[in-house]
């Protein structure tokens, strides 16, 4: 009888006790699938149930993950894996094209709690970037490689390749032929590193169309990480590497601060260090983390002619999600389980 009584109240002391320990530990999850010139009367309404589908699936995948106790490497892993193998996204399949006509992956991954960070750029035959970028972090004691070193290192450790043409779709290959076709009719002035990458029409449309994926979350233990994986610019030239794989660029996570996954062009987004600003900002001058996304996208960006977006999350798990363009493909489900999933300006 006793024992009964006792058992009862240790039950009910563990169920209260994991209870408060759930409320006090929060997760949270926020993905983007790139920004771009984004525009509601352009996009066909199948096509947008498509990109909604998707998104909804990598933060399932993603969220799935945190609640059952993983980390939030293994969500960003798991939610960009989903983004990386659609064609939908400029990322693993469906990956923009070279001025060459290959395609050339660069991906990132950190962990803010221990503040290692992994990175790979210019791959051609490895399908899944995101996951190289973390074997990097995690079996190598480096933090960046590149090209075929990385793909040596890939083979040493047993990751799966693919033939190049597994990136390659029809939609892609058609934007690119446009833009080449584009070049040759234009008399093409030497580059300025302050000039839009080709491929911008004057009316400010873009076939260059970003695509990038990334994520940031947050699991149980208040580990914040973040990823991005992308196949560049579109006609971007031999060897060119964007902001993705720069950690602080376009890829930054740090427990005391925030998590960041930036997209947009990505040489505005080095030359301003975007992810580490917003969480220097945050760090230095005690600034919200909405406050210092603001500042850095929708100012100091604004400013250089940088256009992009990012999203992020801090240790509460308040997430942001800041972009100048016209649309950015992205989503969330927050601390209280909420998921909201938006593409244009709104
Ligand atoms: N930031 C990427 C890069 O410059 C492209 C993008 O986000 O669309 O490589």
């Amino acid at each position: 009888m006793m024992t009964g009584r006792i058992l009862r109240v240790a039950i009910f002391a563990v169920c209260a006790f994991s209870l408060l320990a759930a409320q006090d530990n929060p997760i949270a999850i926020v993905i983007h699938g790139g920004a771009g010139t984004i525009l509601r009367e352009n996009m066909p309404p199948e096509r947008e149930k498509e990109y909604r589908a998707k998104l909804e699936e990598a933060l399932n995948a993603g969220y799935a993950v945190l609640k059952q106790g993983g980390t939030s490497l293994d969500a960003v892993e798991a939610a960009i894996h989903i983004m990386e193998d659609s064609p939908l996204f400029n990322a693993g399949k469906g990956a923009v094209f070279t001025s060459e006509g290959t395609n050339e992956l660069d991906a990132a991954i950190m962990d803010g709690a221990t503040l290692n960070a992994g990175a790979v750029a210019g791959l051609k035959r490895i399908k899944s970037p995101i996951t190289l970028a973390r074997w990097v972090m995690e079996k190598s004691p480096h933090v960046m490689m590149i090209g075929d070193g990385a793909e040596q290192f890939a083979k040493e450790q047993g990751m799966e390749f693919v033939d190049p043409s597994y990136f390659k779709t029809e939609q892609r290959w058609n934007q690119w032929m446009r833009m080449k076709e584009r070049e040759k009719q234009q008399q093409s002035q030497p580059a300025k590193q302050d000039s839009k990458p080709q491929g911008f029409n004057d009316a400010g449309m873009d076939d260059h169309k970003f695509g990038t994926v990334g994520c940031v979350a947050l699991d149980k233990n208040g580990n914040i990480a973040a990823g991005t994986s992308t196949g560049g610019t579109s006609n971007k030239k031999y060897g060119r590497v964007g902001d993705v794989p720069i950690i602080g660029g376009g890829t930054y996570a740090n427990n005391k601060t925030c998590g960041v996954s930036c997209t947009g062009t990505g040489e505005y987004f080095i030359r301003s260090v975007v992810a580490h600003d917003v969480s220097a900002l945050m760090e230095y001058e005690g600034m919200s983390l909405k406050d210092a996304a603001n500042l850095v996208v929708m100012d100091k960006l604004v400013k250089m002619n940088g256009d992009g977006g990012l999203i992020a999350l801090d240790a509460k798990g308040n997430i942001v999600m800041p972009f100048n363009t016209s649309g950015m493909y992205r989503g969330y489900i927050d601390v209280n389980g909420k998921m909201e999933i938006g593409i244009y300006k709104e």
